[in-house]
């Protein structure tokens, strides 16, 4: 048999929703392939379990009204049904206190900064929303922030905010990209009381990943539970290995994070200077809600974790889930620890925050890939990835740059993975 017929035109590296969207749209050209994952379900960085009876991301998920890629996958597939949009409010926690901070009056008595910073703040943002990114090119978010807001509200505000965000110094962030993150945030769809309108998926991702490996199982053979371990090439095309078992096919769709792609190629050239940020969020069933805000960020060194959402705003449940997060890098020592005691010491966190806490159910997930770090050179380094090595495309996070690493980017990078292959297997 040759290796077209046994896994189809194409190789699909890893079963996140960028390898699942390159599955869909393959199979929608009648092109059939072959996914490869190695943890025992698809879903990648979407994926969900069970918590305290109900289906829940392992990682807090929710959709924004510019998130077009899964919206329309979602109505597509016949789930519109149940996308569920929340009137959502922010705030923030610092040294021990709670602010509110999602409208124009939360703004002006918002305490932490001089009320001159609060109208610098605020007419950073107008700036913001009306600045061209390119015009930006080659400086970094530090200079930016502080040349448009001040040097006390970047110190105050916004350099523990980006650190909390994206766990390296924003000296090191592209302005442009930060300029491209604020102007998204600021025109997201508000609601009637001035916070931000989200939606959410009711009964979870897992809702809509479970439709599509349905809707693509006819045409992609599904492999989970499969850990590559290897990739040659060949004049037959690519030889993936994983245990015993070698699948072959003539083109790939990549999605693994490039640090493990540079680590299992083996007989053709591929460096990477991308590196990766590590999450370690705990996600707790409880038995009260602990506030009426959906996402809480953390500015006290006294808290473990630097996000507190409230999933509870998105979903109906019969108890309060809640998610604290922290993006950290992979060598940090708190990422380092076993689950349980990370999980104690985000539970005391919560209980310094809001007094009691009585916990039904609590579980720690973590990824070492959770996202590429987005610095000054990002996309200098990227811009050249799929013509690195012939006959294989990437797609996931690493290619959505200049925009929000969501859901929605990466279903359409795994969508414009598969054009390009189907460009490129036209007779
Ligand atoms: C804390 C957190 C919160 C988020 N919140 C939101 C949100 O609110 N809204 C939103 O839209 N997005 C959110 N995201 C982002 C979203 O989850 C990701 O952008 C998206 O899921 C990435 O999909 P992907 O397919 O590119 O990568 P992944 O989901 O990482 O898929 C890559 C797959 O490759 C597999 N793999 C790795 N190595 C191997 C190997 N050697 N062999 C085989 N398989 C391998 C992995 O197991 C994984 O399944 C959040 C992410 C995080 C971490």
């Amino acid at each position: 048999m040759s290796p077209y017929e046994e896994n189809g035109n194409v190789l699909i590296l890893g079963g996140g929703y960028a390898g699942l969207a390159a599955a869909y749209r393959l199979g929608r050209h009648g092109i059939p392939s072959t996914l490869i994952e190695a943890q025992p379900k698809v879903g990648g960085l979407a994926a969900c379990s069970t918590i305290d009876g109900v289906a829940v991301e392992h990682f807090y998920h929710h959709i924004k009204p510019e998130d077009g890629h899964v919206i329309s996958l979602i109505e597509e597939l016949g789930l519109g049904y149940g996308l569920h949009w929340a009137d959502t409010r922010m705030g923030f926690y610092i040294d021990g206190s709670f602010h509110p901070f999602s409208t124009p009056m939360d703004l002006l008595r918002f305490s932490p900064l001089s009320l001159m910073d609060r109208f610098r703040f605020a007419w950073g943002v107008f700036k913001a929303k009306r600045t061209e990114g390119k015009t930006l090119e080659g400086m970094n978010a530090e200079e930016w922030v502080v040349r448009e807001w001040g040097r006390s509200v970047y110190e105050r505000i916004m350099r523990p905010m980006l650190m909390n965000k994206f766990g390296i110094p924003p000296a090191w962030i592209s302005a442009g990209f930060l300029q491209g993150r604020i102007k998204g945030l600021s025109s997201a769809k508000s609601s009637a009381r001035g916070g931000e309108q989200l939606a959410y998926l009711r009964g979870s991702l897992q809702t809509l990943t479970d439709r599509l490996e349905e809707e693509i199982r006819n045409t992609c053979h599904i492999r989970v539970s499969t850990p590559i371990e290897r990739i040659d090439t060949s004049p037959d095309g690519f030889h993936v290995h994983s245990g015993d078992e070698e699948f072959t096919a003539p083109f790939v769709v990549n999605t693994l994070p490039l640090t493990v792609f540079e680590s299992i190629r083996k007989n053709f050239e591929f460096r990477t200077s991308i590196q990766y940020q590590a999450v370690a969020c705990g996600v707790f069933s409880i038995e009260e809600e602990l506030t009426p805000l959906y996402w809480i960020n953390i500015l006290d060194d006294d808290v473990t974790f630097r996000v507190f959402v409230n999933q509870s705003r998105m979903d109906e449940y019969s108890h309060p889930i809640v998610y604290c997060a922290n993006y950290l890098r992979a060598d940090d020592p708190l990422f380092r620890r076993p689950d349980d005691e990370i999980l104690d010491l985000y539970i005391g966190s919560m209980k310094k925050m809001f007094g009691r806490v009585t916990l039904r159910e609590g579980r720690l997930f973590r990824s070492r890939h959770a996202t590429p770090v987005f610095d000054r050179d990002f996309a200098a380094r990227t811009a050249n990835l799929d013509d690195c090595v012939p006959g294989m495309v990437f797609a996931g996070n690493i290619k959505v740059y200049p925009y929000s690493r969501t859901v929605s980017s990466v279903i359409g990078t795994g969508f414009a993975a598969a054009d390009r292959i189907l460009e490129g297997s036209r007779p």
